[in-house]
């Protein structure tokens, strides 16, 4: 991409109402805008981020073994009374009536409709288990929206929904999703943290929430340090085998929210790993066993030959709030310091004198071999000054510049920057392209 064909409204300006650093950066680099209270327009930028945050959740759900579908963000009221949660829901939920006064809603989640589809086709134990998610707009209407994307009004969700025969098939289905999200979170650069979560009214153990550490996040949670830097299984996890131990040895140390925090189980963490701390919610697990299948009558024929209710749960990532998230975790005092595999482009490609021939016809060639390298650059090829041409590379983020111009060019030289490090290597301009198209640079 060019960067003069490019949309990216940068502000100089620090935007007065923005208050903690991802909301501030993400206006600032022109990525979302605000249309009405929490909610955004998504710009390019900040739209290549969210798809390829997007693109993560989706391989880690599929490698986990669910099934991608897409339901509408309109719901009819209709199937929340059968659930009986139309009016329990409250001002939360957005209520919309057609011109033929039929009561629509914008889903605020899916559970309704997910179990009204699966009772449509799915009668046996046969037909379990089955494991289902999409990734889609909700909408909710925040008491108080802050913190730019982090708690909007609309966001995009990823929620996977499980039907099993019993509550043991339905543990395997959650450890499944438990494991993909650590898989889910390490890949985007994030440290999440699985914590016991409020079943609510249900009761039972099965609810975490994955929390990201941050001193701008809106829960209080108190964990075992030694799980904040325990990592993720990573991607040749058998999701067919066993995953109990991996679960195990993760909720066998203390982490939870501030609803489910019992002290005198965190007082028996040594001293040194006890962390009580703030932290941002990036997705919640949940075994609700029949709390929608009973009152939907979404029941399965067990091999005995009885109907019994089918056994679910649902699983829930906030795919628009780790765009968020991962500026909290991943910034400094310039701008955006994205982690690679989510970052907008690749690298930044710095023109020093647009309109110098030679110099130009250098970026050409850069621009070109990154481009069939697959590095996705961005070639500033603008007549802006340098000073403002740094500013604006180092608030966008890119993990790597390309910095070219006359006089380095005059020995053939070239510039890269290492965005996150600040390091930088003088090189010949042939081995600086060579050595970005590799991804050499990889390590700082
Ligand atoms: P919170 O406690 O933050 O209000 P929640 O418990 O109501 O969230 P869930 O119903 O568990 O949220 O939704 C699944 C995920 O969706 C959450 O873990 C979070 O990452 C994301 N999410 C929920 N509400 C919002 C919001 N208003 N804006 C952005 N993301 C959200
Ligand atoms: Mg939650």
């Amino acid at each position: 991409m060019r960067l003069s064909r490019f949309f990216l409204p940068v502000l100089k300006e620090t935007p007065a109402d923005a208050q903690i650093a991802s909301h501030r950066l993400m206006l600032r680099a022109g990525m979302v805008r605000q249309e009405a209270a929490g909610i955004y327009a998504w710009l390019p930028l900040g739209f290549r981020v969210l798809k390829k945050i997007e693109q993560i959740v989706r391989e880690e759900q599929d490698r986990a073994g669910a099934v991608e579908l897409l339901m509408p963000t309109l719901q009819s009221a209709d199937l929340w009374r059968e659930s009986g949660r139309y009016d329990g829901y409250g001002k939360e939920m957005l209520r919309i009536v057609d011109r033929h006064e039929r009561d629509l809603l914008y889903g605020p989640t899916n559970e309704e409709m997910i179990t009204e589809i699966f009772r449509g086709y799915c009668r046996s134990y046969k037909d379990l288990p089955k494991l289902l998610y999409h990734i889609q707009w909700k909408f909710r209407d925040e008491i108080r929206p802050r913190f730019g994307v982090m708690r909007g009004r609309e966001f995009l969700m990823k929620d996977a929904y499980s039907f099993d025969l019993d509550e043991q098939a339905a543990r395997t289905s959650y450890n499944r999703m438990f494991v993909a999200y650590l898989n889910t979170f390490a890949r985007m650069g994030l440290k999440a943290v699985p914590m016991r979560a409020d079943t609510g009214p249900i009761g039972g153990d099965l609810s975490h929430e994955f929390i990201i550490l941050a001193e701008t996040g809106e829960s209080e949670v108190f964990c075992d340090a030694a799980l904040v830097d325990m990592g993720a299984p990573g991607p040749d996890v058998d999701f067919d085998g066993d995953l109990q131990p991996l679960v195990d040895a993760r909720t066998a140390l203390y982490a939870a929210t501030d609803e489910m925090h019992e002290p005198d189980r965190f007082a028996d963490v040594p001293e040194e790993r006890r962390l009580s701390a703030r932290g941002i919610e990036v997705g919640h697990i949940f075994y609700f066993g029949t709390k929608y299948s009973d009152p939907m009558k979404a029941v399965v024929t067990h091999p005995d030959g009885q109907d019994r209710a089918v056994h679910m749960g649902s699983y829930g990532v906030g795919v628009s709030r780790l765009m968020g998230a991962i500026i909290e975790a991943h910034h400094d005092e310039a701008g955006c310091v994205w982690p690679e595999q989510v970052a907008p482009f690749g690298a930044g490609v710095i023109n020093l004198k647009a309109g110098d021939a030679d110099t130009d016809a250098a970026c050409q060639s850069a621009y070109e071999t990154l481009s069939k390298a697959g590095r996705d650059p961005l070639l500033d090829d603008t007549d802006n000054r340098p000073g403002g041409k740094f500013a604006t590379m180092d608030l966008i983020g890119l993990p790597y510049q390309l910095i070219i111009g006359p006089r380095g060019l005059k020995e053939g030289k070239a510039e890269v920057k290492i965005r996150r490090s600040g390091g930088r290597h003088e090189l010949s301009l042939e081995d600086a392209i060579a050595r970005l198209a590799e991804g050499a640079f990889a390590d700082g």
